[in-house]
């Protein structure tokens, strides 16, 4: 499957979760610190075959995206960023913060209850996890 993670709240933010540790590379190059779990959780969809994806409303580049994940000696396979999703909803005659299936994903992770009811009302999978949620790992294994 196609898998695609949101950025903001869900695997990145300041003071709202635990964090994965980061050693002086990351304090070097000041890169944003990821949520705890993440690099577990990535290793083990990656064994069973799933595409990570990340899909976020944030203007950040690419390759910034990519290399973040890359410092944690994690891949992520594609990237979607606003910039990205503005180009291709275009193209379609409706608004939406985020349409995964227009990239083929075939369930979004999110903390946004409104992408939860895009979800509803346009027919895509998500599951929403609670920056609170210290077992979230579990909570996405246990969905897909
Ligand atoms: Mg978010």
């Amino acid at each position: 499957m196609k898998i695609s993670f949101d950025l903001d709240d869900t695997l990145i933010a300041k003071n709202k979760f635990t964090l994965e540790k980061i050693n002086l590379f990351h304090k070097l190059f000041g890169i944003e610190r990821i949520r705890k779990g993440t690099i577990d959780l990535f290793r083990i969809l990656k064994k069973q075959k799933h595409k990570i994806y990340i899909y976020t409303t944030s203007y950040r580049s690419k390759w910034r995206i990519k290399w973040i994940f890359y410092s944690y000696g994690i891949s992520v396979d594609c990237i979607i960023n606003q910039q990205k999703h503005l180009r291709k909803i275009k193209k379609l005659d409706f608004q939406c913060s985020k349409f995964p299936p227009m990239f083929d994903i075939d369930i979004h992770i999110d903390d946004s209850q409104g992408v939860k009811m895009e979800g509803e009302k346009y027919g895509f999978k998500t599951i929403i996890i609670s920056e609170k949620d210290e077992d979230w790992t579990q909570t996405i294994l246990k969905s897909i």
